[in-house]
């Protein structure tokens, strides 16, 4: 299909940052419109969403769209996809490009449904070939890629975190037109009170944290003085989490782990597992510590960059091939001294 409308379709978050993944889908779109010849809108929805528009007003958006309003500041589907119809409509976009953060993900499905489109997920990347839009996703847990390309407009693609390098041109000075929406009326009956975390795991998942920091069952499992140190090193995963923005994952073995036989990691759940039955996230470097490396988890980390390992045992998984480099080393010591370097002493 020659002629495409491309809308690059971004939101902020609650105090009106665009999240890091937003830039990298700009970065995306840049490359498709470069490849097919052809412009692209901008569309922001949420909070300050005129300031992130001028944030982003260097990367070369041929137009700029907004939606704000207290009615778009939190995330909720009745709006969310609302809004994302009204930019979609208002650009007259053939392609809309949007980040898969956790809002769109529930949204965008509805509003492509709406427009009589489709849509993908879980896009790795997206460029023009052949004149024609062609993209690459992953299926079977991101264990094969296939590439497609689909008649169907609008077609929405919601590109995985890490698939591009984020955009990080100066800001500028946007002059964006604000679009009007027609909320429906579950909008009125939905109100967003308020955000309550899970209990344990999701808070310490960061995806966009540039260090994915892996825990594995050797944190629960008896040291050289023969005893088992769970508290300890909670204190010290909880720790280094604390001072640095690095992402928490676990091996299978430690969030299977249950209360009934001892001691276990309070905040980790199987939100945080990596791996062939967990997730496969994109940070761009990543650690792992007391986890054995063994191929069902380390598979979850094809796209992690630059990847560390701290082991005991020198002939652990890691040690063939699959980390740039392992320290065959004690994480208990080790940690404690990362956070004493962290703490400044
Ligand atoms: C179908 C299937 C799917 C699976 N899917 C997944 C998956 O998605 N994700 C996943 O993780 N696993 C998965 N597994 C399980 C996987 O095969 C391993 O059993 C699991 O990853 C092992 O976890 P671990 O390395 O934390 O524990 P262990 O194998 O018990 O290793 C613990 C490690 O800690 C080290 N250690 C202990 N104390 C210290 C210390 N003080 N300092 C440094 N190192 C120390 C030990 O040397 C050891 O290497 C799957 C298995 C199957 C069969």
């Amino acid at each position: 299909m020659a002629n495409e409308k491309i809308l690059v379709l971004v939101h902020t978050d609650p105090e009106g940052a665009l999240p890091r993944i937003a830039r990298e889908t700009v970065t995306g779109a840049q490359e498709l419109a470069a490849g097919l010849g052809a412009a692209f809108a901008l569309g922001v929805i949420g909070t300050r969403a005129a300031e992130a528009a001028s944030e982003l007003a260097g990367a070369g958006a041929s137009d700029i769209l907004t939606v704000s309003g207290p009615e778009f500041e939190a995330s909720r589907y009745a709006s969310d996809a609302a809004a994302a119809e009204a930019l979609a409509r208002e650009s007259g976009a053939t392609v809309v490009l949007a980040p898969a953060t956790a809002r769109f993900a529930r949204a965008l499905p509805g509003a492509a449904h709406r427009l009589g489109g489709r849509i993908d997920t879980r896009v790795a990347s997206v460029a023009a070939a052949e004149g024609k839009v062609r993209l690459q996703r992953g299926y079977y847990r991101q264990r094969m890629v296939g590439t497609l390309t689909r008649e169907a407009r609008p077609w929405f693609v919601v590109v995985d975190g890490g698939a591009y390098a984020a955009w990080e041109g100066a800001p500028g000075t946007a002059a964006p037109r604000e679009v009007p929406v027609k909320l429906p009326e579950s909008a009125r009956r939905t109100k967003v009170l308020g955000v309550v975390e899970a209990g344990s795991g999701a808070s310490t998942i960061r995806p966009d944290a540039p260090l994915l920091f892996v825990a594995g069952a050797g944190w629960t499992k008896k040291q050289g003085d023969g005893a088992a140190h769970v508290k300890e090193a909670e204190g010290l995963i909880r720790d280094f989490l604390d001072r640095t923005p690095a992402s928490l994952g676990s091996s299978k073995s430690l969030v299977d782990q249950s209360g009934g036989e001892g001691e276990v990691i309070s905040f980790m759940s199987h939100l945080n597992q990596v791996g062939q039955t967990g997730a496969s996230p994109r940070h761009p470097k990543g650690l792992a510590t007391c986890c054995h490396g063994e191929e069902p988890h380390v598979v979850g980390w094809r796209f992690v960059r630059e990847r560390r390992a701290v082991n005991l045992d020198p002939g652990c998984g890691w040690a063939r091939g699959k980390a740039d480099v392992l320290y065959v080393a004690d994480a208990f010591q080790v940690m404690a001294r990362v956070n004493a370097l962290l703490a400044g002493g």
